[in-house]
């Protein structure tokens, strides 16, 4: 029996882990469910899965959450603030950690997760682009391993040899990223002056968090998972490419010294992923519709157009640029969504206000937590006031 602490429990990577999780009593039990400030979806949580812990990450929450525990009859244990989350996540009670907060917020957590040995399910792609070395060293200190949920790196790991012997010893030549091109995939820039949150947020292929959803849109979410892929497998840039698949059915690729190319094909639902991982190296039923290739009929690729959606650019750039140049894209980034979600920033200012970001922020070495928190902020600070001054 697996205990898994779930972090981001109510969002849309929470709700789909849940649902594998529940199809598995006998395997799979949720110790731990962790959400931002959402205390009614987090009760609601509770009372079906009775996990040992609840944590809210918004301590102002507390009192209400301890409240409604007790009236709905749940003897759930209760902590909040930062801190504990990062408790729950190297606590001894739970075995697997699901990182499933969106954005830097999830940074301490996925180390700690990492530090105390867990079974670490990624999909917090944030943490590793802010920290991809830190992480890589926690993982090695604490002797856990990571199975990585970002549906492009599931895809990958599962193409890649058992043998985790890197890239060269194994023979490959390149990682294809897949990327769906998200809903404005054909538009020029003049069609995007007038894009509002709601049709940023309405992905063809896949339902998710708000955030993501506009990345997906940007394209930045395929440069968060470049540089992901960067970190998680070895691979220098130049090794990792980004194929346009509108139809999200091949969810990336390894391609091989003798030419042979391995894919992970399937329907676009994340639960693969999340059964994969949670399951690892053995295989469980995840509720997903099994892939009707017949009736998907055809399978198209194509490139990014790289002119129209720059921020693809900006993170190889920043790759390129390496040390803390991945934070300030990434800080820079969760500023610009934020704003543009809020109605404070167009949605074509926000390449524009992770370049000047960059451009205002020289990159630095970064070997500890504290210069990554430091780098954060800075960047944030930068992105605000370029914001501040940018027009709707
Ligand atoms: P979401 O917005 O649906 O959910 C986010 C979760 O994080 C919520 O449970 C929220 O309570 C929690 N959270 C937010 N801020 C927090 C804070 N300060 N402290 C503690 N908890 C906080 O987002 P999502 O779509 O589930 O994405 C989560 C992560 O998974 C992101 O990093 C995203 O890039 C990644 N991811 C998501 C998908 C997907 O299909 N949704 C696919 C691949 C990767
Ligand atoms: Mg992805």
């Amino acid at each position: 029996m697996k205990t898994i602490a779930v972090l981001g429990a109510t969002g849309s990577i929470g709700a789909s882990a849940l649902d594998v999780i529940a199809r598995h009593p006998d395997r799979f039990r949720a110790g731990t469910l962790a959400a931002h400030r959402n205390v009614e979806a987090l009760t609601a949580l509770c009372v079906r899965f009775a996990p040992d812990l609840a944590v809210i990450a918004d301590a102002s929450f507390e009192k209400e959450l301890r409240e409604r525990l007790r009236d709905a009859g749940v003897a759930t244990r209760v902590a909040s603030g930062p801190a504990a989350l990062i408790e729950a996540a190297s606590d001894a009670s739970c075995d697997t950690v699901i990182a499933a907060i969106v954005g830097a917020a999830g940074l301490e957590s996925t180390l700690a997760a990492a530090r105390a040995g867990k079974r670490l399910l990624l999909a917090n792609k944030e943490a590793v682009v802010m920290a991809g070395p830190l992480l890589r060293a926690a993982l090695d200190e604490g002797g856990g391993e990571l199975l990585p949920i970002d549906s492009e790196h599931n895809a990958v790991f599962q193409c890649l040899p058992a043998e985790r012997s890197g890239l060269d010893a194994a023979g490959v030549r390149r990682i294809l990223l897949t990327a769906s091109g998200g809903p404005f995939r054909g538009r020029t820039r003049d069609d995007l002056a007038g894009v509002t949150p709601a049709m940023a947020c309405a992905h063809p292929n896949w339902t998710m968090g708000r955030k993501i959803s506009v990345d997906s849109a940007t394209l930045m979410n395929k440069g968060l998972e470049v540089i992901e892929a960067h970190f998680l497998f070895g691979a220098p840039a130049d090794r990792i490419e980004v194929v346009v698949h509108p139809q999200s059915i091949v969810h990336s690729m390894v391609e091989y010294t003798d030419g042979s190319v391995l894919a992970q094909l399937g329907n676009p639902d994340m639960r693969t992923a999340l059964a994969h991982a949670l399951a690892w190296p053995e295989r469980v039923e995840a509720g997903v519709a099994p892939l009707d290739l017949l009736r998907i009929a055809r399978l198209d690729f194509e490139a990014p157009d790289r002119n129209t959606f720059t921020c693809l650019e900006l993170a190889y750039r920043a790759l390129a640029s390496g040390g803390s140049a991945p934070i300030v894209l990434n800080a820079a980034n969760e500023e610009a969504v934020a704003a543009f979600l809020d109605g404070r920033l167009a949605f074509l200012a926000i390449p524009q206000v992770i370049e000047s970001t960059l451009e205002k922020t020289p990159a630095t070495p970064v070997t500890a937590l504290a210069a990554v928190l430091d780098a954060d902020l800075t960047a944030r600070r930068v992105a605000q006031r370029i914001i501040a001054a940018a027009k709707v």
